[in-house]
């Protein structure tokens, strides 16, 4: 494992790519209504990016395990989707009850940023809704862990203690992991953990924290496009991340408005 810590100045520059990725978050969230299909979020997403200057981080992107160089801008993962759907091969049309995980990574002056949120397609099942309420709150809890002291293990087991009493699958193959000149680089940061195991959080130290839940059980399976993570038992799975820096004030969020 090799970690590389970020400047000061570095971290500025992530914020500033931050800020970017926050808005465009924003900007598919505000576009995920009925009708709308994951590949018209694709379009967006890559008009957006451009238009700042920035570049998107997930295009050509090939993971160790991956057969093919990724062959979109954003993921867009629907339902049972965890992670990594494809949005343009085989669009899926958005429609009430939905819910839809939008995942984005930008270059914005050569450092990389990677942030997800999981939306709403109109009403849905209030099941569905508090599955979506306790990730969103799962990551805010991993984040306030994320100091100076504390272990990437700290992060896992405080995500954990908080999800369990829900019953809500978490997911153990996929994690977070650190970021900023990559993509995905080390450490490895599970949404589950031992107090004080994994590595140290020192200053400098940039991470995306990403608690994927499941509304039932926590197995997941790759699907044949290669790219798509599925729940096993078809009920949906919930997705929110936030790249944030290790600092002496605390956590710093990177990835907000
Ligand atoms: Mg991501
Ligand atoms: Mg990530």
């Amino acid at each position: 494992m090799s970690i590389r810590l970020k400047t000061d100045k570095e971290i500025e520059v992530l914020r500033e790519g931050g800020r970017h990725l926050a808005e465009l978050l924003k900007l598919l969230s505000d576009k995920a209504v009925p009708g709308v299909s994951s590949a018209d979020l694709d379009k967006v997403a890559i008009e957006f990016i451009k238009g700042k200057g920035d570049k998107p981080a997930f295009l050509g992107y090939k993971g160790k395990y991956d057969k093919e160089a990724y062959p979109a801008v954003i993921c867009v993962s629907v339902n049972d989707e965890v992670v990594h759907g494809e949005p343009t091969r085989s669009p899926r049309i958005f429609k009430e009850g939905d819910i839809v995980g939008i995942d984005a990574g930008i270059i914005h002056a050569g450092l990389y940023t990677d942030s997800a949120v999981t939306v709403p397609i109109g009403k849905i099942k209030k099941d569905v809704a508090k599955l979506l309420k306790v990730t969103r709150k799962a990551l805010e809890i991993g984040i306030e862990a994320a100091k100076i002291g504390n272990t990437t293990g700290d992060i896992g087991y405080a995500i954990e203690k908080y999800v369990k009493p829900f019953k809500f699958g978490i997911i153990r193959e996929l994690a977070g992991h650190g970021v900023g000149y990559a993509v995905h680089e080390d450490p490895f940061v599970p949404n589950y953990g031992k107090e004080g195991g994994g590595v140290k959080l020192e200053p400098g130290l940039v991470i995306a924290i990403e608690p994927m839940l499941n509304l039932g059980s926590e197995k997941i399976y790759l699907a044949e496009d290669g790219h798509t993570y599925k729940t096993e038992d078809g009920q949906f799975s919930a997705h929110f991340e936030h790249t944030i820096a290790v600092t002496e004030s605390g956590p710093k969020v990177l990835t907000s408005l």
